[in-house]
C-alpha cells in the first residue's frame, strides 16, 4: 500500500465491516477473477453492507492513501476492475437490496450490488422491465452497469444505462456522500453531476444506490433468424419491422457468417443455421400488438422490400428453438476458447456505413496478416459491432496496435466511435488518448482532479 502498512489498514477496515468481510491475499487466491485475470490481484478486498460502511471504508483508504478498485460482478470487458497488489478492492455485492419498486411511477430504488437479473425479475412481477439487457445479466450489477454505461440489446430503443438512471447516490473520494436520489424524469437543478458517474468506471467515486426508470415488459415475442446478404439488407428488414403497424421491434442482432458458423459448430447447434447459408444472419425479436402474431409476420414477409432481401428465414417454434438461436448470438466467448490470444473490439458505426466498415476492416486485416481470423456480431439497431480478431498465436504490442489501427481506421471521420459500450478501463486508454479531442481530455483530467485530488479512485483506468 502506498504509505501504509497493510496490517494497520486491514485492522482499520475490519473495525468497520467485521473480520468476515475483509479478505486478505490468501482469501482472494483461488476465487474466480471474472473477465480479467488481474481482477483479484489486490492485497485486500473489503465487502461493506451499507453506504455508511462504504463511506467509512473510503475515508480509511484516503487516510492510508490506498487506491480503491470498486467491483461489482467482474464481468467488465475492458479491464476497469483490474487491480494490483497495492490496491484495496471495494466489493459492492453485499449491497444488493431492491429497496422499493413503484409500479405506478415505473421506478425502482436499488443498491449498487443488485444484479440486473434480480432487478429485472422484481420488475417483471409488476409487468415492467429494466429496459436494458445483456448476456452477463445474472452477474453484472447495477453499479457496474452504471459505471460502464452499459448498452446491450435494448439500447437502440431504450438508451444506454445513463438513460435509465433517474437518481444516484455515490461515495466520494473524501468519504462524503453525494445524494441525488431523484425519482422524477424532470429535474433541472444545475449541472447534472450524477451523469458524470455513468461511464466513469469507478474513477470519480463509488456508486452505492440508484433510482432506475422502468419500461413496460413484453410478455411474449416472436423470434426469427433471417439469412441476408449484408447489413444494408438487414437494416431494410429492421426498417420494415419498425414501420409495421401490428408489430413492435424488440431486438435486432446481427452475426456475420464466420461468427455464426464458428459458434454454432462449437456448441453443437449447426443445425440451427441449416435453413440457409448466408453472408449474414439477422436475429429479430418482435412483439405482436394484437392477437394474430402469425398474420402480422406473414404480412411482413409479403412486403416486397422484405421479400427481395430475405434469403431465407426461420421462426422459432418453441422455447428450445428460441434459446438455441440466442445461444449462437450470446456465447461469443466460445471463439476465444477455440482461438486463443484474440483481440476484442467494440465499435460504434453509423448505420449506413456498416458494410463499408466490414469490408474495410477485412481488407486491411488481410493485408496485415492473411492468416488472421475475423469474427463479427453486434447490436444492429445502434450500429454497435463486436469484433474478435486473431490467428491463435500470441501478438506483440506493436502488432496489437496495428490491428487496432486497422479496425479503427476512418471510424472517427464517419462519426463513429472506437468505444461503444464496454468502456475504456485499462485496455483502451491508449486509444482514448489517441482518438479523443485534446480539449475533452484536458477537461476530463480536471474533473478527475476535482473529484479525486489524491488519485485513490481506481487509478490507471480511463485516463
Ligand atoms: C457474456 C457477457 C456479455 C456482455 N454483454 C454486454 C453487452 O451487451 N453490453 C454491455 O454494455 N456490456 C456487456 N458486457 C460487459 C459487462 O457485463 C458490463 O460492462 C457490465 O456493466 C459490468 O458490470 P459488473 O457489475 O460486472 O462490473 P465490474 O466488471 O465489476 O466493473 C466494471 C467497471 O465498473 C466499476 N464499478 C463496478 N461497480 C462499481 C460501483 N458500484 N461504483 C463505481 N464503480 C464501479 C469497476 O471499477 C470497473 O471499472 C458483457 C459481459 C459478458 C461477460
Amino acid at each position: 500500500m502506498m504509505d501504509a502498512h497493510i496490517e494497520t489498514l486491514q485492522a482499520d477496515l475490519t473495525a468497520v465491516v467485521g473480520a468476515n468481510y475483509v479478505s486478505d491475499r490468501a482469501a482472494l487466491d483461488g476465487l474466480d477473477p471474472g473477465f480479467h485475470p488481474d481482477n483479484l490481484a489486490a492485497g485486500l478486498a473489503v465487502h461493506p453492507a451499507t453506504t455508511d460502511e462504504v463511506a467509512r471504508v473510503v475515508g480509511i483508504c484516503a487516510r492510508h492513501r490506498a487506491a480503491i478498485v470498486p467491483q461489482g460482478g467482474r464481468t467488465g470487458l475492458s479491464g476497469g476492475a483490474a487491480s494490483g497488489p497495492a490496491n484495496v478492492i471495494l466489493d459492492l455485492r453485499r449491497m444488493n437490496a431492491i429497496e422499493r419498486l413503484d409500479p405506478l411511477a415505473g421506478t425502482v430504488v436499488v443498491q449498487a450490488g443488485a444484479t440486473l437479473q434480480a432487478v429485472e425479475e422484481a420488475a417483471n412481477a409488476h409487468g415492467l422491465s429494466v429496459g436494458i439487457d445483456l448476456g452477463a445479466r445474472g452477474t453484472a450489477t447495477i453499479g457496474g452497469m452504471i459505471s460502464t454505461n452499459a448498452g446491450g440489446m435494448e439500447a437502440f430503443r431504450n438508451g444506454s444505462m445513463r438513460n435509465r438512471v433517474l437518481g444516484l447516490e455515490a461515495v466520494l473520494a473524501s468519504g462524503a456522500v453525494l445524494g441525488d436520489m431523484t425519482e422524477v424524469p424532470k429535474c433541472n437543478e444545475g449541472y447534472d453531476l450524477k451523469q458524470l458517474f455513468c461511464g466513469a468506471e469507478g474513477t470519480l467515486g463509488i456508486v452505492t444506490r440508484a433510482v432506475l426508470r422502468l419500461t413496460p415488459a413484453v410478455e411474449s415475442a416472436i423470434t426469427l433468424l433471417i439469412g441476408c446478404a449484408n447489413a444494408a439488407d438487414a437494416l431494410r428488414i429492421v426498417g420494415a419491422c419498425k414501420g409495421a403497424r401490428a408489430l413492435d421491434l424488440l431486438h435486432s442482432e446481427i452475426m456475420w457468417r464466420n461468427y455464426a458458423t464458428k459458434v454454432a459448430d462449437e456448441i453443437g447447434l449447426s443445425g440451427a443455421l441449416g435453413f440457409c447459408d448466408a453472408p449474414a444472419y439477422l436475429l429479430l425479436e418482435l412483439g405482436a400488438r394484437d392477437d394474430a402474431p402469425d398474420e402480422a409476420v406473414h404480412a411482413l414477409f409479403n412486403d416486397p422490400v422484405i421479400a427481395g432481401v430475405v434469403i431465407d428465414a426461420v421462426v422459432a417454434k418453441n422455447e428450445r428453438e428460441r434459446r438455441d438461436i440466442w445461444r449462437i448470438r450470446e456465447e461469443s466467448f466460445i471463439v476465444d476458447n477455440v482461438v486463443p490470444h484474440c483481440s476484442w473490439f467494440d465499435i460504434s458505426v453509423p448505420l449506413g456505413r456498416i458494410d463499408e466498415v466490414i469490408q474495410g476492416v477485412e481488407a486491411r486485416m488481410t493485408a496485415l496478416d492473411a492468416e488472421i481470423g475475423i469474427w463479427v456480431m453486434g447490436h444492429l439497431g445502434d450500429g454497435n459491432l463486436h469484433y474478435t480478431i486473431g490467428s491463435g498465436q500470441p501478438v506483440c504490442g506493436v502488432r496489437k496496435g496495428e490491428i487496432a489501427d486497422a479496425v479503427y481506421s476512418g471510424l472517427k471521420e464517419m462519426g463513429g466511435s472506437f468505444s461503444a459500450e464496454h468502456g475504456i478501463g485499462t485496455e483502451k486508454r491508449a486509444s482514448l488518448a489517441k482518438h479523443s479531442n485534446p480539449e475533452k481530455l484536458r477537461l476530463m483530467r480536471e474533473i478527475k482532479r476535482i473529484f479525486d485530488p489524491q488519485g485513490i479512485m481506481n487509478p490507471g483506468k480511463v485516463l
